[in-house]
């Protein structure tokens, strides 16, 4: 590894800092992941052999972090080396797109432990993985790219269930809520056939079948997500997990960096809004529920056209493909009109 090639890394991690306005990027852990690319660009940094820049928290100590010992400013470097890997992803896109053949990633060096010694970190270049990055110049005719926006945290349920690691505890108590939530709805189910049938006049068994129908809808609309996240990898999320109306947003259930002891990967949730831009009127194509032939898949749909430009959506290729073809002649026989602007 040439230094010259760890600077670009560096740089790339700081440039990706620099126009990140996407969910928490006001928070200290945020501020501390710039200052650790600050630091990590200037001249005097120290370097290992491989090119990682080794640092402690004492080499981002301001002037506000004496007076504690550093207490805060540990905390926040933990938040901040938590947060990294969330966008490894766009990272390495981005690497792929500037012909980089790593990206910056943070890990832990050499444990503190005694007395004086400080724990060390090291922001290690990480080899691209081409195949998971779109590479843009080489599309077949009539295939968009996505590219993923991350969600900003709006409410309490984002900020639980985005980023949510499903691991040890974790995965408990996700597989626990989710059982208990199915049991909760069949007992519901059986003493409200009980109630049911025990009602002598017709208000009562309408009220009864009303009631159980409530309890039961609003087990179902709270927790079938997660179950159906699960399930299929990626779902539109339900509006209580959604920033804002005005766009849609998946519920992604993916593969982290991670394995558990019985080789399978460790997932992860978030919350992701997929966009595209439309071959056809270059307007902004959003990801939604399929419907009639299309039932059961997410597709792409055009803003400006919704029911015509549509698109295949798949968000491990994050490719699509142009459903109704036909309109490639029109683009090829450059007949497109420009949008309204
Ligand atoms: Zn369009």
């Amino acid at each position: 590894m040439d230094t010259n090639q760890s600077d670009k890394e560096i740089a790339l991690g700081l440039e990706f800092l620099d126009n990140y306005s996407g969910k928490g990027s006001g928070t200290n852990a945020y501020r501390v992941l710039k200052q650790i690319f600050e630091f990590a660009s200037s001249e005097s940094a120290p370097k290992d052999d491989s090119g990682s820049v080794i640092f402690s928290w004492r080499d981002l100590q301001t002037e506000e972090d004496v007076s504690d010992d550093g207490k805060r400013l540990k905390k926040y470097l933990k938040d901040a080396i938590e947060k990294w890997p969330l966008h490894y992803e766009r990272l390495n896109q981005d690497a792929v797109d500037r012909s980089l053949k790593y990206f910056p990633i943070i890990e832990r060096g050499e444990m503190g432990g005694g007395a004086g010694n400080v724990t060390k970190y090291l922001i290690k270049p990480h080899p691209v993985t081409e195949s998971t990055a779109v590479d843009k110049t080489t599309l077949p005719r009539g295939f968009i790219s996505y590219t993923s926006e991350t969600s900003e945290t709006t409410n309490p349920f984002i900020r639980f269930v985005d980023g949510m690691i499903a691991k040890g505890f974790k995965l408990y108590m996700i597989l626990g809520t989710v059982m208990l939530a199915i049991i909760l709805a069949i007992l519901t189910l059986m003493v409200g056939l009980y109630l049911i049938r025990v009602q002598t006049t017709t208000f009562g068994i309408l009220s009864s079948a009303i009631d159980i129908a409530i309890i039961v809808g609003a087990l179902y609309s709270l927790f079938s997500p997660m179950y159906f996240a699960v399930m299929n990898r990626i779902i539109i999320a339900p509006v209580y997990l959604s920033p804002s109306r005005n766009y849609s947003t998946q519920l992604e259930y993916i593969r982290t960096r991670e394995k558990h002891k019985n080789g399978k990967p460790v997932r992860q949730f978030r919350i992701v809004s997929y966009v595209g831009e439309c071959l056809i009127c270059k307007s902004k194509v959003d990801v939604e529920k399929g419907r009639g032939s299309l039932s059961g898949r997410l597709i792409g749909r055009c803003a400006d056209s919704p029911t015509e430009h549509i698109y295949t959506f798949d968000h491990q290729t994050k490719l699509g493909k142009l459903i109704h073809s036909e309109y490639l002649d029109l683009i090829d026989q450059k007949k497109i009109t420009k949008p309204l602007s």
